[in-house]
């Protein structure tokens, strides 16, 4: 039976079962990769879906398989990067050692899916992808040598490297580009001393045209591991060719690496990402959300870019988390699913910092009226003041816009949140009690940033 007839008949067969939004989701981008006598190898996009299918829908897919197939065949999932292991598998498993042999590729190193292209790029990580980027078209001809990635968790230092080793080996794919982590290549020296393999594995790094090593603050305290680093970095550096290290903090600020270690590094450019501010944070979730193909509405961006600050990771996270929840409980993404997730994830141990929510309570408190007031529909005129004292607070206080605002005020339109404002910035002055009370919140949300 052919593969793809199979699997489109299955796809028919779910899509009377499963809700339309979940076949959108999980069940058109899979693809039917393999197909033997007795399963269908499906390729899935990436290891977050993989878990995904797995536990949500791999049983109704299998019985639709094997109810269509007559109960000859299987379904097996793999995640699409490690397709070529999975074609060296299924070879040696049907003995056509010969064939294999001819097959076997060198892996590719680096994760295909981090390149320049989908890397937005803003004021605090523009130095790093230009540099980045000039490596990568003459790797060792710039005086970039070595260049070195330094940031915070989560903003993007992998994915740059990646994006070097990626791009070196579009222009030229006989390039040997060596990528490891430096736990893998501390792993990978330890494992050569075991095995007395050492000359191996100074081969395999050594005879490398781009070395690219993340986290290197990893190798801080093993000496022994630094010393097979140094002489590795010296041939390499010496024969002209190009090495691209990342780390999470300035390399004079890493404990326990040698100084002939640190003053190699000297020689290169160190390069700085920042975190993202606010109009790179609203690109970025832009970016994610087509990546994943879904349709978040702006206000629902700006939500998440006002809250979620740390870093690109928990972003990145916070989409992936509406999208699953949208899609296993069936509902709908709208402002109050996002604000769910932005709770649940700031909960744990993101940085909330100040939000609408800490200022409304704050008002709340204050001026005796309860929250749901405040973001209800009342207007009694305590708590038009109150409502209004709080728009004007999270205007001043909050890195927000103004449609943002009305967003946390139960939806209203952003004139209404101008009108709030104007009318404290002019009532403030002339009324010190209310200037004194506004004085005082200021105050005790200046604890809760802090
Ligand atoms: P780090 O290595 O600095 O901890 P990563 O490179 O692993 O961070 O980045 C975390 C996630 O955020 C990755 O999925 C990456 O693709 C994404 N990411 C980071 N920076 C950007 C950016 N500027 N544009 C798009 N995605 C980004
Ligand atoms: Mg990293």
């Amino acid at each position: 039976m052919d593969k793809n007839a199979l699997w489109s008949d299955v796809v028919g067969d779910l899509s009377l079962g499963l809700p339309v939004h979940a076949v959108n989701t999980w069940i058109d981008p899979i693809r039917a990769k393999e197909i033997s006598n007795k399963k269908i190898v499906l390729e899935v996009p990436n290891q977050f879906f993989l878990e995904w299918v797995d536990s949500h829908y791999k049983k109704t897919i299998n019985a639709s398989v094997k109810k269509i197939s007559k109960n000859k065949i299987s379904a097996q999932f793999i995640v699409g990067r490690t397709a070529d292991d999975l074609e060296r598998k299924t070879i040696k498993n049907e003995n056509q050692e010969e064939k294999r042999k001819t097959l076997i590729k060198k892996p590719s190193p680096t994760n295909k899916e981090y390149v320049f292209d989908c890397f937005v790029e803003g004021s605090n990580n523009q130095f790093a992808k230009t540099a980045s980027q000039a490596v990568a078209s003459e790797p060792g001809k710039q005086s970039f040598n070595p260049l070195i990635i330094y940031g915070g968790v989560g903003l993007g230092k992998t994915h740059l490297i990646h994006a070097i080793g990626n791009e070196a080996l579009k222009r030229d794919p006989t390039l040997n580009v060596v990528l490891a982590t430096s736990e893998k290549f501390t792993l990978d020296f330890v494992n050569g001393l075991r095995k007395n393999k050492t000359i191996e594995f100074a081969k395999h790094y050594r005879k490398a045209d781009l070395l690219l090593v993340d986290d290197i603050q990893f190798f801080s305290g093993k000496e022994q591991t630094q010393e097979q680093f140094f002489h590795t970095f010296n041939e390499l550096y010496q024969s002209q060719k190009q090495i691209v290290l990342t780390a999470d903090r300035y390399p004079s600020e890493m404990k326990g690496l040698q100084d002939r270690l640190l003053s190699r590094f000297q020689s290169g450019l160190v390069v700085d990402i920042q975190p993202p501010d606010y109009e790179v944070r609203v690109a970025i979730l832009m970016e994610k959300a087509e990546q994943n193909g879904i349709d978040l509405p702006y206000e629902i961006i700006e939500f998440i870019a006002t809250h979620i600050k740390s870093n690109i990771r928990d972003l990145e996270g916070t989409i992936i988390r509406i999208l699953a929840k949208s899609s296993l409980m069936n509902r709908d993404i709208d402002f109050s699913l996002a604000k769910e997730v932005v709770k649940e994830r700031a909960g744990n141990k993101l940085d909330l910092g100040l939000s609408s929510e800490s200022i409304i309570n704050q008002v709340s408190d204050v001026f005796g009226v309860a929250h749901k007031d405040i973001v209800g529909k009342s207007r009694r005129m305590e708590i038009v003041q109150a409502r209004q004292v709080a728009m004007y607070l999270c205007r001043n206080l909050l890195d927000t816009s103004l449609s943002s605002i009305g967003v946390s005020f139960g939806g209203r339109d952003h004139t209404t949140v101008i009108h709030a404002i104007k009318t404290i910035e002019q009532k403030g002055p002339k009324n010190p009690s209310l200037d004194k009370t506004i004085k005082s919140i200021e105050e005790k949300l200046s604890f809760i940033s802090s």
